[in-house]
């Protein structure tokens, strides 16, 4: 089970393109809590309210439930079509024969589409497309011609690296033995890499590190570079992943690439590396909070010249709440900002208020001072805005704005109810940033607690961590809030009732740690069968409740390859509304403004299944899929 503090998330604003400054407009937040405090009561909840029937769960419980979460998903895996690599075909939506071409059998699911990255794949790759052109062979085809050199090209670099790794055998540090199945010394003789950066022309560094990633592919992570042999995952993700392993012994780092490996083909760079700090912090969660604790000591401000003549500035290893509170005033700032009618497009002025937090500055153009820079002209009338008219952005957000001045602002959490309860030790996620730690995750969550703004919510999961269930936690009615004594000092769910929404999964009491009210969660399912349409809206509108809980089934823009917060993107009918399509769980997900054009473009096709996959077929013919969001668990 996952437990979120449905704060309104941080933004993922990579597209300078992307101009929306709030995922939630105050009249839409105002909504929402009015949905929250109108959903009816249970009837039966009165005399389940004596706290001390509430027994906290044991680890034995809470396995029960999700037990019991795990059995009602279908078997209906998700389809998990690739873009590339050996057991990951693309489409069998062409038939074998139907081409003639010298690329045929590159063709979606022929056998040199599948095979392999290997030496006989490049030449045949080699003959099928020759450097005078390449006439006569579809889209589909180049694809394939195009994923196999991809592979020939990973195949490459890992026979590469296991010719360093021999060369770590034949100089080993005197005094290292061989070990391991591996027979890899610990240590290598101190010029090894001298050798080497002569033979490539490359620094000293750059040696070390290709004798690094060398040994750890050979001693830690024996399944990475086996695929990476295969050509299933590129040079660029086997860096990813050995980055992420290397503070882990050789059995850890084993399971930790074992979690992520069957997908990590068809992730984007970004999803592989949240899942490999993921899994990382799943095995071996001491380390991982040490790792973060040691690098804290490391924390500094970097400044470079950029190549362009321009300067550079970062802070490095700073506390991850703190960097999200950071970015969101930076992110309310440019806001303001492009309100006052400075121009530029928003990377342009998030750097400008980067400058102006920091340096007590006020860029905003006045009017009748001949407005800003690039003839954006006055800035608007401010009816009465709360930001003063001159001098430095204030130290916190201006009172009745939503701006925060620390954690309590606007960020999603999202951690396992077992290491909340502190019943295991499993890593949260924050929305925007990526997996943290348990301990982390524990102090963010009963920081939020004491913040009287943050609300719950809960998410029940299958054993992959997909949204099978879920709940909005309300405050418990004001008559029912005494409590017997102070109670235990974290966080407890406790079942209030056995009964809920018919096919889901009961009626909870959450109580966090803090000044807080206690909190009533009923969970509704979130069907991964034939819909029951029981979320329905009559119009093309979604309503809150179904637009949340899409954005719960799919935390991202369901595009295989965009990983843009859901509540940034919009609620779209998979078969338009007007086409006759519900506005319903069973045909709507969220898609990004850039996606979803991209689906109605007529060379592209997306189908949505009962489960929550969302598969994409391209226009080459070739498909691609998107599951539902794999939550921590
Ligand atoms: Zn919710
Ligand atoms: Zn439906
Ligand atoms: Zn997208």
């Amino acid at each position: 089970m996952a437990m979120a503090s449905a704060r309104e998330p941080a933004e993922w604003d990579d597209d300078p393109a992307w101009s929306r400054p709030d995922p939630m407009t105050p009249e839409e937040r105002e909504a929402w809590l009015d949905h929250l405090a109108e959903l009816d009561e249970p009837p039966d909840l009165d005399e389940e309210e004596d706290p001390e029937d509430c027994e906290p769960l044991t680890a034995g419980e809470l396995a029960e439930v999700e037990r019991a979460a795990g059995d009602d998903l279908l078997a209906v895996e998700a389809a998990t079509t690739g873009r590339r690599g050996p057991g990951m075909p693309g489409s069998g939506r062409v038939f074998p024969g139907e081409s003639s071409s010298r690329a045929a059998s590159f063709g979606p699911g022929m056998p040199l589409d599948v095979l392999p990255g290997c030496a006989q794949l490049a030449v045949a790759a080699d003959a099928a497309v020759p450097e005078d052109g390449f006439a006569g062979v579809s889209e589909a085809e180049l694809i394939g011609v195009l994923c196999a050199w991809d592979r020939v090209e990973a195949h490459a670099a890992a026979r590469k690296l296991a010719v360093v790794a021999e060369l770590i055998r034949r100089n080993p540090e005197p005094g290292s033995e061989l070990a391991g199945p591996a027979r890899m010394p610990v240590i290598w003789d101190e010029f090894a890499a001298d050798q080497l950066a002569y033979a490539l022309a490359g620094s000293r560094g750059q040696a070390e590190d290709l004798l690094g990633l060398a040994q750890v592919l050979q001693t830690h992570l024996p399944g990475t570079m086996a695929a990476f042999l295969d050509g299933t995952i590129s040079r660029h993700k086997v860096g990813l992943i050995a980055s992420a392993a290397q503070f882990l012994d050789p059995a850890e780092a084993r399971a930790a690439e074992a979690r992520v490996l069957g997908r990590a083909g068809r992730l984007t760079p970004g999803g592989l590396r949240a899942a490999v700090a993921r899994a990382v912090m799943e095995v071996a969660p001491g380390k991982a909070r040490k790792r973060r604790e040691a690098a804290a000591r490391d924390a500094r401000v970097e400044r470079w010249a950029e190549d362009s003549g321009n300067a550079a500035l970062m802070g490095r290893e700073l506390p991850p709440d703190e960097v999200l509170a950071a970015d969101q005033r930076i992110r309310w700032w440019a806001g303001e900002l492009r309100e006052a009618g400075l121009a530029g497009g928003m990377d342009e002025l998030r750097a400008r208020a980067y400058l102006d937090l920091l340096l007590g500055k006020d860029s905003r153009p006045r009017s009748g001072t001949g407005g800003g820079p690039g003839g954006g002209g006055p800035g608007p009338a401010d009816p009465g805005g709360p930001p003063p008219a001159a001098g430095p952005p204030p130290a916190a957000g201006p009172a009745g704005s939503s701006v925060p001045a620390g954690f309590a602002g606007r960020v999603t959490l999202t951690a396992p109810l077992a290491t909340l309860a502190r019943l295991a030790d499993r890593p949260g996620e924050l929305a925007g940033l990526g997996p943290i730690d348990p301990w982390l995750a524990r102090d963010l969550a009963t920081a939020a607690a004491h913040d009287r703004r943050s609300t719950w919510c809960v998410t029940v999961t299958d054993q992959h961590g997909h949204a099978i269930g879920h709940g909005c936690a309300r405050p418990v009615p004001k008559s029912n809030r005494k409590r017997a004594g102070p109670g235990p000092p974290g966080f407890t769910f406790t079942p209030a009732s056995q009964d809920g929404p018919p096919g889901g999964y009961g009626t909870w009491r959450l109580r966090t740690p803090g000044p807080g009210p206690d909190w009533r969660v009923t969970l509704d399912p979130i069907d991964t069968g034939p819909c029951d349409h029981r979320y329905q809206a009559g119009g093309h509108d979604p309503g809150i409740k179904l637009r949340h809980l899409t954005q719960v089934r799919h935390a991202t823009c369901a595009s295989p390859v965009c990983r843009r917060p859901a509540a940034q993107c919009d609620f779209e009918h998979n078969t338009p509304y007007e086409a006759g399509g519900r506005t319903c769980l069973c045909n709507g997900g969220p898609k990004c403004r850039h996606d979803h054009r991209l689906k109605q473009h007529p060379k592209w096709k997306v189908e949505q299944l009962p489960d929550g996959t969302f598969r994409w077929t391209t226009p080459a013919g070739r498909t691609y899929t998107t599951e539902p969001t794999r939550y921590p668990i």
